[in-house]
């Protein structure tokens, strides 16, 4: 499939941070790199989209028409703006998706209403869909006794498809030495024809250790390819996720030191990090008995739905059904949120997870 504007070209070099090319249009380029890997794909999993279904929903039942159509795609360019400051890149690939959809010549009004309703649809999917490989995965609660590797062949043997994921490549000079993308090199112009361009070969190659300082690129054009990528390379690197202590949700383990909370705010100007440090008196959350003891009884459950004393069998013979573990999982995962926010007390949040 033809590559269109907007999207992106992602180098990876030897440190922790992608190296990405925003191609709004073939007028404007911008660059960011985006750190720590995995945090852009976690902090999706954990967004709560719960605002935007409702203006998608209420859309869904409104019959398109030639008067209401730009109204409508009002409401779908505010709910994408909604994301803008909030992520690092799921508002450029979304506004891509929607640039695409509504400028496209062969879709009829009512198409290009549908699809949109469509597309937010396979944003929530997703959504669902990376938050089960996260915590199967990478978690490091879950299925300790299995390693890596392991993990993720189980996780592909349950999901075929998941392997089936291609993404464009293609090459590009770039400023790349020692491993590393020189930021310094990247020249920004207005004027194409003002570019010295002999300077900037010679700049770029100066330090390479290769002829002609070439690197493989990644050419994304949707979230879901962004995702992938993104997923892959924490895989491949090995990149660990945990729950904070206090607010619940996953963040992403950058490096070897050992840590409890993640730097999202928590409260007005202060992240979990500074507020548990405090609360628990540096008391790690490994030592606390009560989630000790709730994560026994989780494992227990999850390997249980995933049948993990046969992974490589049919998973008709599950135990739980999906709907039985996820309605499980649900109550457990409130009763734990409420735990750590100091709402309910350790025994209370093992009698609701407690199935006998
Ligand atoms: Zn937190």
């Amino acid at each position: 499939m033809e590559i269109t504007y907007p999207f992106a070209k992602v180098f990876t070099d030897s440190t922790n941070k992608l190296n990405v090319f925003f191609l709004h249009d073939s007028q404007h380029i911008t660059f960011e790199q985006i750190g720590d890997i995995g945090t852009g794909i976690v902090d999706f999993c954990e967004f709560d989209f719960s605002e935007l279904q409702e203006k998608i929903k209420a859309l869904e039942t409104v019959e398109v028409t030639n008067a209401n159509f730009d109204d409508m795609k009002k409401v779908y360019w505010n709910t994408v703006d909604l994301l803008k400051e909030k992520h690092s890149y799921i508002h450029f690939f979304l506004n891509g998706d929607l640039l695409r959809n509504f400028y496209n010549a062969d879709r009829s009004e009512y198409d290009k209403a549908s699809y949109a309703n469509f597309l937010f649809q396979c944003y929530i999917n997703l959504q669902a869909a990376y938050a089960e490989a996260l915590e199967f995965c990478l978690s490091n609660e879950i299925l300790p006794e299995y390693t890596l590797p392991e993990r993720y062949v189980m996780f592909c043997n349950l999901y075929p498809g998941f392997t089936q994921h291609t993404l464009r490549s293609m090459y590009g000079i770039a400023p790349v030495a020692n491993g590393r993308f020189d930021t310094s090199k990247l020249i920004s112009f207005n004027d194409p024809d003002e570019v010295d361009t002999r300077k900037v070969l010679q700049n770029i190659h100066r330090d390479s250790e290769h002829s002609v300082s070439m690197w493989q690129y990644f050419a994304i054009q949707s979230l879901e390819e962004m995702f992938y990528l993104e997923f892959m390379e924490m895989i491949k690197r090995g990149i660990r996720i945990k729950r904070c202590g206090l607010c619940d949700r996953y963040f992403v383990l950058a490096d070897k030191r050992k840590r409890d909370y993640c730097d999202r705010i928590y409260e007005v100007k202060r992240t979990c990090k500074q507020i548990g440090a405090k609360q628990k008196f540096n008391q790690s959350v490994e030592q606390d008995s009560f989630l000790q003891e709730f994560q026994r009884i989780y494992n227990r459950m999850y390997s249980r739905y995933y049948r993990m004393d046969a992974w490589d069998s049919d998973r008709q013979t599950n135990k739980l059904t999906e709907d039985e573990f996820k309605a499980w999982a649900d109550v457990a995962s409130k009763a734990r949120q409420e735990y750590k926010r100091g709402k309910i007390s350790g025994e209370e949040m093992l009698a609701r997870v407690r199935l006998d």
